[in-house]
């Protein structure tokens, strides 16, 4: 019996069966271009050179150019991914120095590096003071994501609350609000600044809670969870929000010294003509100041959190403002 081969689609029958006077060369390269395969073009020259060298047969030959193009691809999706995350800097956990934030969970940290939180929906809520390494921090879990395949968007909670705002007055607020609800990880960055008006408060409330049990949710905060009413203006919302950012939740304590004080501070006294420099003292007072009056601001507020979420709020903010050893990481219903 004799084979019979599928007709190819008209123009490209046309194109493949028409006897030409096109180099092969110019040919393949079009036809590795349609096919999307820009690493055989550059290479398959080079690796047949290699091949004939080694000897190799052609489904090795083959094989070796699949394999770059692979990697090539793979190279390619990561740095696409944090082009669209729009990170405003590039950190990771090489550059990261756990013995400088020892209230920070180094296993907890290295745990979410492997981005499995982010395939459960589970969402991470870094708390602590200015300069402790939060934002560093969420860089560095936004980059891992990137690395793993998850697409992330970093953004400042207040930039978003702007841009919600613009985009409900510009009548685009619904794809805005479909894209964030889109990616994998949204970082939320330093909420807690900036207070919201009441409209930017609700519209920032509806996006995460579209994103609830559906996607991560990464927000770091200088405030702990019973001064965010303060931020969001409203209680009730504040009470159902925590609710759902801490449903599934890992908390991340960073109570220590400021990274950036600190690293002043030695250059400083590196400097032997500014070792009694008033300049450090001020900062420090200025510092320890601001600290110390996040600390006592009053705590009643968050018990008067809508029943359903006072427990959870209460357990979260145990592990947010108590000092001492870190507690366990996830909120269990
Ligand atoms: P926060 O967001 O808590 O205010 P940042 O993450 O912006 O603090 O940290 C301030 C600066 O200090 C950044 O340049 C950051 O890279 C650096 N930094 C903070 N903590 C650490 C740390 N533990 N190891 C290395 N660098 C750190
Ligand atoms: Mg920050």
């Amino acid at each position: 019996m004799t084979e019979t081969l599928m007709p190819l689609p008209a123009p490209l029958s046309a194109m493949v069966q028409t006897p030409t006077s096109v180099p092969p060369a110019v040919l393949l390269a079009n036809h590795l271009k349609a096919l999307k395969l820009p690493t055989f073009v550059r290479e398959y020259e080079k690796v047949a050179f290699e091949a004939a060298q080694d000897r190799a047969d052609y489904p090795r030959y083959l094989l070796r150019l699949c394999e770059l193009e692979r990697i090539d691809r793979e190279r390619r999706m990561v740095e696409r991914r944090i082009r669209m995350a729009k990170f405003p800097h590039t950190k990771s956990f090489d550059t990261f120095d756990f013995a400088a934030q020892p209230s920070l969970n180094e296993a907890l940290v290295l745990e979410l590096a492997r981005g499995e939180w982010i395939e459960q929906r589970r969402n991470v809520i870094a708390l602590g003071p200015s300069g402790t390494g939060k934002t560093h921090a969420a860089l560095a879990l936004g980059l891992a994501a990137c690395q793993k395949g998850q697409s992330v968007a970093f953004i400042t909670a207040a930039a978003l609350v702007h841009d919600l705002m613009e985009a409900r007055d510009e009548r685009r607020l619904r794809m805005l609000q479909k894209h964030l609800a889109s990616v994998k990880l949204l970082i939320l960055d330093e909420l807690g600044y900036v207070p919201f008006t009441a409209v930017g408060g609700e519209l920032l409330f509806e996006v995460l809670s579209q994103r609830y049990e559906r996607g991560s949710t990464l927000i770091t905060s200088n405030l702990p969870f019973d001064e965010w009413t303060s931020v969001f203006g409203s209680e009730r919302l504040t009470g159902a929000l925590l609710d759902r950012l801490t449903h599934h939740v890992h908390i991340l304590e960073m109570n220590g010294e400021s990274f950036r004080l600190a690293s002043s501070r030695k250059r400083q006294k590196d400097r032997p003509e500014n070792r009694e420099g008033s300049n450090m003292q001020y900062l420090e007072t200025a510092i320890g100041r601001a600290k110390s009056a996040s600390a006592t601001a009053p705590r009643a507020r968050c018990c008067s959190l809508p029943r359903r979420s006072s427990r959870s709020c209460r357990s979260s903010r145990m592990r947010s403002c108590r000092p001492g050893p870190p507690t366990s990481p996830s909120r269990t219903r």
